[in-house]
C-alpha cells in the first residue's frame, strides 16, 4: 500500500524562537493524533533542520528540506548540499517547488540533477509540478505536468523512480485560497500516475505517492484525501500553524 503522507512547507517563515515554538506544539498535537499511519514532514528553513530533525526524531514525525544543490559538497557560496542535509538528520527534499522555479530559474534539467544528488545521499525527494492558470484556461495543463515529470524524472532507473514522491501543486492554487476540485485534483493525479505506468509500469506507478498542494486546510483536505490517487497533501500556509497542520494530518478517512 502507498505511504499516505503530509508534509508542511513553511516556506521563508518564522524566527528561530518562532518555529522552536511551532515545532513543539505540533509534536505535542501529534502526540495523540488518530492515526498514526500518515508520514508526517516538517519542511522549516535550512537554518532550523538541524533542531527540527531531532525534535521530529523523538516525536515521531520526519524532517524536509526546501531545496538542495544540484554540485557536490565544494565552492558554491550559499548552497546546501544534499550531503549536508543528510547529515544534520533530515529525510526529505522538496524540489522543483513552483516559487524556486519562477523567482530561482529552476528547470527541468537542473531539477533531474538535484533529484539526483538528493537520491545519492538517501534523502527522498518531493518532486514538484504543476500548471499556471494560464495552461489550464488553455487547456494545455496535462501536457504541461507530464513534461515536468518526464523531463526531470524519467533518467530515473526503475528502482529509483520508487523512492519519489510526488507533489501536484497547480501554480493558480498555491497561496491563492483558490484550490483545485477534488475531481479536478484525481483527474491529474490519476494521468500523473499513467505517465508513470506507461514509462515504468503499473505496479511501480501504484507505489508511489502522489501528494496535492494548493490551499490546502482543514475545511477542503478531507475531500481532496478522499480521492482514489490523492495520497495527502503538501502544505504551505496551513502548516504554519500548528492547529491546523495536525487537523489536515487528521483529515483522513474522515
Ligand atoms: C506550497 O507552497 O507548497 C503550498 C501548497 O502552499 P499553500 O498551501 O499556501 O497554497
Amino acid at each position: 500500500m502507498r505511504k499516505r503522507i503530509v508534509a508542511g512547507n513553511w516556506k521563508m517563515n518564522k524566527t528561530f524562537t518562532e518555529a522552536e515554538s511551532l515545532l513543539f506544539d505540533i509534536a505535542e498535537l501529534l502526540s495523540d493524533r488518530d492515526d498514526t499511519n500518515v508520514e508526517v514532514v516538517v519542511c522549516p528553513p535550512s537554518l532550523y533542520l538541524e533542531l527540527a530533525s531531532d525534535i521530529a526524531k523523538q516525536n515521531g514525525f520526519k524532517c524536509g528540506a526546501q531545496n538542495c544543490s544540484q554540485y557536490n559538497p565544494g565552492a558554491y557560496t550559499g548552497e546546501i548540499s544534499a550531503e549536508m542535509l543528510q547529515s544534520a538528520g533530515v529525510q526529505y527534499v522538496i524540489l522543483g517547488h513552483s516559487e524556486r522555479r519562477s523567482y530561482f530559474g529552476e528547470k527541468d534539467d537542473v531539477l533531474a540533477l538535484k533529484v539526483d544528488k538528493a537520491l545519492m545521499n538517501e534523502l527522498t525527494p518531493i518532486y514538484c509540478c504543476g500548471e499556471v492558470l494560464k495552461e489550464r484556461e488553455g487547456n494545455s495543463h496535462f501536457a504541461v505536468v507530464e513534461e515536468q515529470i518526464k523531463k526531470a524524472l524519467f533518467h530515473l532507473k526503475n528502482d529509483e523512480i520508487t523512492k519519489l514522491v510526488i507533489a501536484y501543486e497547480p501554480v493558480w492554487a498555491i497561496g491563492t485560497g483558490r484550490t483545485a476540485t477534488p475531481a479536478q485534483a484525481q483527474e491529474m493525479h490519476a494521468h500523473i500516475r499513467k505517465v508513470i505506468a506507461d514509462k515504468y509500469g503499473v505496479d511501480t506507478a501504484n507505489s508511489i505517492s502522489i501528494l496535492y498542494g494548493g490551499s490546502c486546510n482543514p475545511g477542503n483536505a478531507a475531500e481532496l484525501f478522499a480521492q482514489p490517487d490523492v495520497d495527502g497533501g503538501l502544505i504551505g500556509g496551513a502548516s504554519l500553524k500548528a492547529d491546523d497542520f495536525v487537523k489536515i494530518i487528521n483529515s483522513f478517512g474522515k
